[in-house]
């Protein structure tokens, strides 16, 4: 059990600082050592935690955030959700501009964190002005002094992962870390992170998830922007139709590319293998490991940290519902039940 025991003054004090945890169980016949980052130990459940609080407390250093100023974002997610629990602390009004896409509990989620949440159509162009991006832009014109936090194409994004992540893991390994993997979405988790490591040590090894259906990998291969690559996938937060500006490209050596079903399947055996319950993303994460393994990327000196992004929880409907699982087929094609087992 943990010793720490600490009073804290308020929700915020405990962002950060999470643990990394071996993965004994679902690792143990590969080759190496490796680490999750279970960033769902912070208080807001998510990774996101620590970008709200960057970029927030740098409005507040430059003035532009005063007493019961407006905070806007488009995100139903997790961003979303850190950016209301940040602001309900430091006395900020969150508006959230969603896509009617977002589930209602995700919806429900917000609000009960303060947010004023505008739900706005789905299928419309992200140029027509009732699109979640045009509403939020429109918002930020009117509202004076409002801050925009635009987390795609943000470079405190990267910062904020430069000035915590970063650090955090070099000290948890001693300085002894081989491999970086994590899922890019922004990009602001891997590009941040790996910037701190590599200025440590420029071997680090520095590796990427994407979605099929993506275009980031492609991207990455050959500068250029490839329309063809992309098609609808339901992993939220991995991946992206468009290249953020909040992802440094050159920092990282390599992407892999993982399926839906596959991460799904890794994000329940992982619960049920290592007792972490965690998100979507995590099973994408450790789905790329798998395949790294198999490619040979690893061998006995291995000392690899992996970003376990979020919480279980938050797809209680989706990756942990077995109805959601066999409409997806992800049961049929294999004939499988939920105690669906991986070989590795
Ligand atoms: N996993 C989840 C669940 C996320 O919400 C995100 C953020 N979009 C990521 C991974 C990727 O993190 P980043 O945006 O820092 O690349």
């Amino acid at each position: 059990m943990r010793e720490d025991l600490q009073v804290f003054d308020d929700v915020l004090q405990l962002i950060g600082n999470t643990p990394l945890i071996r993965l004994n169980r679902i690792a143990n016949n590969l080759k190496g050592e490796f680490l999750a980052k279970v960033e769902a130990f912070n208080p807001g459940h998510s990774t996101k935690d620590r970008i709200a609080l960057h970029i927030i407390e740098e409005a507040e250093r430059k003035g532009i955030l005063k007493p019961g100023s407006t905070i806007i974002e488009t995100t139903s997610g997790n961003t979303g959700f850190s950016i209301a629990m940040v602001s309900v602390i430091k006395g900020y009004e969150c508006i959230l501009a969603v896509s009617s896409k977002s589930s209602r509990d995700k919806i429900d989620m917000l609000r009960s964190m303060g947010a004023k949440v505008y739900v706005c159509p789905a299928n419309v162009s992200a140029d027509d002005p009732r699109s979640y991006y045009q509403v939020a832009k429109q918002m930020h014109e009117e509202i004076k002094g409002s801050v925009y936090i635009n987390q795609y194409f943000n470079e405190l994004n990267i910062e904020a992962h430069y000035k915590t992540t970063g650090p955090e893991i070099w000290k948890q390994t001693e300085g002894k870390i081989t491999h970086f993997i994590a899922c890019s979405g922004t990009g602001g988790t891997i590009s941040g992170t790996a910037r701190f490591l590599k200025d440590q040590n420029p071997d680090v090894r520095v590796i990427g998830i994407d979605a099929y259906g993506s275009v980031l990998k492609k991207y990455h291969e050959t500068k250029e922007f490839d329309a063809e690559e992309i098609y609808p996938y339901r992993i939220e937060g991995l991946g992206k139709n468009l290249i953020p500006t909040a992802t440094d490209f050159d920092i990282i050596d390599k992407f892999v590319k993982v399926t839906d079903e596959e991460s799904a399947h890794m994000a329940r055996h992982i619960a049920k293998t290592e007792g972490l319950f965690v998100g979507y993303t995590s099973g994408a994460a450790f789905q790329g490991v798998k395949q790294l393994a198999e490619e040979g990327e690893f061998d006995e000196n291995s000392k690899v940290v992996i970003i376990f992004p979020d919480h279980g929880s938050r797809y209680m409907s989706k990756v942990y519902s077995d109805d959601w699982m066999s409409e997806q087929g992800f049961f049929d094609s294999k004939n499988e039940a939920s105690t669906h087992r991986i070989e590795f």
